[in-house]
């Protein structure tokens, strides 16, 4: 990656005004006009290295778990303030090239807004792979959206968001606004959330824990999930052995947790 990054930057002609790098997060400053010779650069050395771009929205853009905001030609950094978590950084549909769900637009069901339930889900991928990208083309929740959508008859990925692709990378799924699949009459007042990877014997890493309680926190503050929320793993409201009887067991001892 840095041999690939120093290349780009030597024989680019309008070099971008700044360009850092977190493991394969980049952040780069550029003129409007310059971004997609960028993103054809960037993908022109290595096949198997492909780079998706996500652009700053009213100044402002996510790295890692800090906002960039840019501001008067100048950069400023928000971090993540342990009271607030106001700014959480995630892995969007596009990022992880989610395809468009089959439902029309106007179908889309809002979830309730604050929701009460929060579900655990686990994908039943191989653990083995689970902190890992399946290939380097493709994350697991591009696989999951094309499993969920083709076999299963779903309109879209079936959960709200996905933790564990990559690192403890946190990906986008339906998102807090909505109403994710495979809880029945639990989907329009939860969130369901899947831990990437079949934890039947053992348990996700601490990172991925950190991500999925720092996720909680994000949505508590920002309304979209009740302060007293009710855990729950899938298989309490489904005959399913989802979350993997592992974490299922891990879940009991956890804070918010019902029977
Ligand atoms: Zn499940």
């Amino acid at each position: 990656m840095e041999e690939l990054l120093s290349k780009f930057v030597m024989e680019s002609t309008n070099k971008p005004r700044l360009l850092t790098k977190y493991v394969d997060d980049l952040l780069a400053v550029v003129k409007t006009e310059e971004v997609e010779n960028m993103l054809k650069n960037l993908n022109s050395y290595n096949k198997s290295i492909k780079f998706t771009i996500e652009l700053e929205k009213d100044g402002k853009i996510p790295f890692l778990d800090t906002l960039v905001i840019r501001k008067n030609n100048k950069l400023l950094i928000d971090c993540i303030s342990s009271n607030t978590k106001l700014y959480l950084k995630w892995t969007s549909r596009s990022a992880w090239q989610a395809v468009t769900p089959l439902h029309n637009i106007t179908h889309i069901s809002p979830l309730l807004v604050g929701v009460l339930h929060e579900i655990i889900h686990h994908t039943a991928t191989p653990a083995s792979n689970a902190s890992r990208r399946h290939s380097n083309k493709t994350c697991w929740s591009s696989l999951i959206q094309r499993t969920h959508q083709e076999m299963r008859g779903r309109d879209d990925i079936g959960y709200n968001f996905l933790i564990g692709d990559k690192q403890a990378e946190i990906c986008e799924g339906c998102d807090f606004n909505v109403i994710g699949a495979y809880a029945f009459s639990y989907n329009v007042r939860s969130l369901s959330i899947a831990l990437i990877g079949d934890w039947t014997f053992i348990l996700p890493s601490r990172p991925v824990f950190n991500k999925w309680q720092q996720l909680i926190m994000y949505g508590i503050n920002m309304g979209h999930i009740q302060r007293n929320y009710i855990l729950l793993g899938h298989r309490q409201v489904k005959a399913a052995d989802c979350p993997g009887t592992r974490l299922y067991n891990e879940l009991k001892g956890w804070p918010h947790y019902d029977y």
